[in-house]
């Protein structure tokens, strides 16, 4: 499938109800949920690129973010299609301790190719208009907001990823220094019966960690990442760094670097009509790297606000704050703890114990999890 149609003088007569720019995961669950909350409502999704497009990226899916896409109407059975669902999860903390177990909720690992291009393909077939358009500058009206001087909506939707331009365009400064991360990631060949993703972190350049996610085809997502703060590292050292944590791993193809801004860097919803989701509104988990949950349910939650016109930031910040505010300030509390390895350690050694500590953990850095008593309790034993 492709994007390939542009701007139409049609286009720019239209008045859009909502523009959601970037279709990523927060931009196509932005679209769907607008058209949920109007059925009639006209959205208009632009994105730069065509689509099948990559992104850097684990691919790693998690379970709630499979849930808040079905709950969004979208076809999950036929967007996982050929991905064999994984449940083993192996995590080496920075001082050397491993917990592995299975989860209490699969995950998929889907490469962002094949994924964003069908989560595409599904919110276009229920009336979303797709673009393909680079957007260079977004101004906010009384009565709306202008894209580029050719298109109008009543609300705009900043989906646009960890550069997003309309992020800077609405004013809202750039995250601040040690809330970005970096990574590199690459395809390397495993045997086809692996099933096992591994996170091995380590206390060199600590936070930083290598994975090794299994696609189920005979190839793996592998990458190494670590907070963007201090001397710059080059890309070689990187690289050096994949292969001495993953030292099993072969050849890497196709070795691509992106940055992360994490939750710790995420700036306050302003009111108004324009919103930012997904990386754009710096959400990614600090610790895992994790952001198309996250993405998709701020994109979910802005787009059922966006057809409220002038009060949509209002609206998407309170329920923003209702639905992850409580996970986002334990991200943070924690993600602070953990610049000591120590209390890293402490939590896969408390997961490899019990089951339930290890539930805990992926459920806390994989979707919207909160410090329970009894995880603060291992962490103190
Ligand atoms: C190396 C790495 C590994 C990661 N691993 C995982 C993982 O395993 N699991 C996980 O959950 N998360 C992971 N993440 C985070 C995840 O990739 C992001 O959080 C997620 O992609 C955010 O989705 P998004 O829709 O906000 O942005 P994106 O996926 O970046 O989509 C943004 C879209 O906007 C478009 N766009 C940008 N600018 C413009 C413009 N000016 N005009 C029009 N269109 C524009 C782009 O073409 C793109 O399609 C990883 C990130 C990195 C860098």
């Amino acid at each position: 499938m492709s994007s390939r149609s542009t701007v139409t003088p049609a286009d720019r007569a239209t008045a859009w109800d909502v523009i959601v720019v970037g279709a990523g995961p927060a931009g196509c669950a932005a679209a769907a949920a607008a058209r949920q909350a109007d059925p009639v409502a006209r959205v208009l999704l632009l994105d730069r690129t065509d689509f099948p497009r990559d992104k850097v990226c684990g691919d790693g899916i998690a379970a709630q973010a499979w849930d808040a896409l079905r709950d969004l109407g979208f076809d999950t059975g036929a967007v996982a299609e050929g991905y064999p669902s994984l449940r083993r999860l192996r995590l080496t903390g920075p001082g050397g301790p491993v917990a592995e177990r299975d989860m209490a909720h699969p995950v998929h690992v889907v490469p962002r190719r094949v994924f964003d291009a069908r989560l595409v393909a599904d919110v276009t077939a229920r009336g979303v208009e797709l673009r393909r358009h680079r957007v260079t500058g977004v101004v906010v009206r009384t009565d709306g907001v202008e894209v580029d001087g050719l298109l109008r909506a009543r609300a705009v939707i900043g989906a646009d990823g960890a550069e997003s331009l309309v992020r800077r365009a609405a004013g809202v400064p750039a995250p601040r220094s040690g809330t970005v991360a970096v990574a590199l990631r690459g395809y390397a060949p495993v045997p086809a019966d692996a099933r096992t993703q591994m996170i091995t972190m380590t206390d060199r350049r600590w936070p930083a960690y290598a994975w090794n996610f299994p696609v189920g085809d005979g190839t793996a997502n592998v990458g190494y990442g670590h907070l963007l703060d201090g001397p710059p590292v080059s890309r070689a050292e990187m690289a050096e760094s994949l292969h001495r944590l993953l030292p099993d791993v072969g050849e890497v193809q196709g070795l691509r670097g992106h940055r992360l801004p994490l939750s710790t860097g995420r700036p306050r919803i302003p009111d108004g009509r324009v919103l930012l989701v997904g990386d754009a509104q710096s959400l990614i988990h600090p610790l895992t790297g994790e952001g198309i949950y996250y993405a998709i349910v701020s994109g979910a939650l802005a787009g059922g606000a966006a057809v409220r016109g002038a009060r949509a930031g209002a609206v998407y910040r309170r329920a923003m704050r209702h639905r992850l505010g409580r996970h986002l300030r334990h991200t943070s509390l924690v993600a602070s703890a953990g610049r000591w390895p120590a209390v890293i350690d402490a939590g896969v050694r408390s997961a490899a114990r019990r089951q339930r500590s290890f539930d805990d953990l992926v459920h806390f850095g994989l979707a919207d999890g909160t410090l329970r008593p009894r995880m603060v309790a291992g962490l103190v034993r």
